[in-house]
């Protein structure tokens, strides 16, 4: 495995600098907080990021528990065991995800959030852009399978409880 996981984790940290702005910006209509995992699942991701997963868990070993009716592996006691090292998905959580669906804009947000918002005050700036950051992430995991020559297509997702899976976890080191 060559590929350095570098521009990912430059990646992540743009992400995370403007999921940290909304948040600020909409601290007062957001209800998240720790102990709070309604936004957590059994996501699907891509490869890059299930490979940089399991090379955190090798530096930073935790307890994975069953993914139960699509639960996460890595939730326990209602907090997340691997929160600095989570994927983009789960970055963005509860934020306002602008995103093109069948040709439509679309505005999607955690349910218990934005209660006493109008949906005219969300604007390009208010709002993560998630097909952007999803093209992104995108071609960096076309490039990281190229790299590392990995049997997967471009278009792969690996659901995360797949970590604890033993042989498809071989085929990632
Ligand atoms: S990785 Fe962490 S934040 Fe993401 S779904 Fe699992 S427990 Fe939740």
């Amino acid at each position: 495995m060559t590929f350095k996981l570098e521009k990912y984790h430059q990646f992540r940290q743009q992400v995370d600098q403007l999921t940290d702005k909304l948040s600020t910006m909409h601290q007062k209509h957001l209800a998240c907080k720790k102990g709070c995992d309604l936004c957590c699942m059994d996501y699907q991701v891509f490869p890059i990021e299930f490979h940089a997963m399991k090379q955190a868990l090798k530096d930073q070993p935790v307890e994975m528990q069953e993914s139960v009716d699509g639960s996460c592996i890595f939730l326990k006691d209602h907090a997340c065991q691997i929160y600095e090292h989570r994927p983009i998905i789960c970055r963005t959580h509860g934020l306002p995800l602008l995103f093109m669906n069948n040709d439509q804009w679309e505005l999607s947000a955690c349910e218990l959030n934005f209660t006493g918002f109008d949906d005219e005050d969300f604007t390009p700036e208010n709002t993560f852009p998630q097909d952007k950051f999803n093209s992104k992430l995108f071609l960096l995991n076309k490039e990281f399978l190229k790299e590392s020559q990995l049997l997967h297509s471009e278009f792969d997702l690996i659901p995360i409880h797949k970590l604890k899976d033993d042989k498809l976890k071989d085929k990632l080191v």
